[in-house]
């Protein structure tokens, strides 16, 4: 699965270079010319990471970076920030409004991309791993079988995509749409209720048995895959 990133950054030669050279690597990526504008992107969707540039007009990149890390939805997100100050002051000024990572103007492409790499595989270590395990419940990658508790469980490919998707960012919150986007893909033309029902079988064959339930439906929101969900 691609990684999302979306790049709050005001010059346009800088976001051209940035998208141009992050779609090479193989990220999907999303610009916003100004905070208003990166707020309503990620209303609409929480990337897998946020490359922020420091002097924005209007709203500051340090202002947007406290915003994200206070919101709920997005307070697990990795962000980058970008700069072209140095000073030790305002590295610590970075890190402290909650940046995971800090890259100084002019950067090197790779060195961007490896950083990038290292924050969204930090804020995702299950996203390596063969196994991806929660709780009780496991699925393996390789041999594409799921169980709980030692007993198999036969999942639809749909829903073993969800849930391959859940179990990589546990604890998340997501909306039908950002489900509907990431498991089935942008350009599929499928109505948000369809999420619901591959939510409810996967719920159905998760909890046979009298497990306890792990997805965790959120009123207005979306599901999670959460621990305490009943
Ligand atoms: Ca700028």
């Amino acid at each position: 699965m691609q990684s999302r990133v979306l790049v709050v950054e005001d010059e346009s030669a800088l976001l051209t270079l940035l998208r141009y050279n992050l779609e090479k690597e193989g990220f999907t990526v999303a610009e916003a010319r100004d905070g208003e504008e990166a707020l309503l992107h990620l209303k609409e969707e929480v990337p897998d990471a946020v490359l922020l540039d420091w002097m924005l007009p209007r709203i500051s990149g340090i202002e947007l970076c406290r915003q994200i890390r206070r919101s709920p939805a997005w307070r697990e997100v990795p962000i980058i920030m970008l700069t072209a100050r140095g000073e030790e002051g305002d590295r610590v000024r970075g890190l402290d409004s909650g940046a995971d990572d800090y890259v100084v103007k002019p950067f090197s492409t790779t060195e961007l991309v490896a950083r990038l790499r290292a924050v969204i595989r930090r804020s995702r270590p299950a996203a390596n791993a063969e196994v991806l395990r929660f709780g009780d419940l496991s699925l393996d990658l390789s041999a594409h079988r799921v169980s709980r508790a030692g007993q198999s469980i036969h999942l639809g490919p749909t829903e073993f995509r969800l849930l391959r998707f859940f179990l990589e960012r546990p604890g998340r919150v997501f909306s039908r749409e950002q489900l509907l986007d990431a498991v089935w893909g942008r350009e599929a033309e499928v109505e948000l209720r369809t999420v619901d029902v591959h939510i409810r079988r996967l719920r159905k064959a998760l909890n046979e048995g009298g497990h306890k339930d792990l997805v965790r439906t959120v009123r207005a929101a979306g599901y999670a895959l959460d621990s305490n969900a009943a």
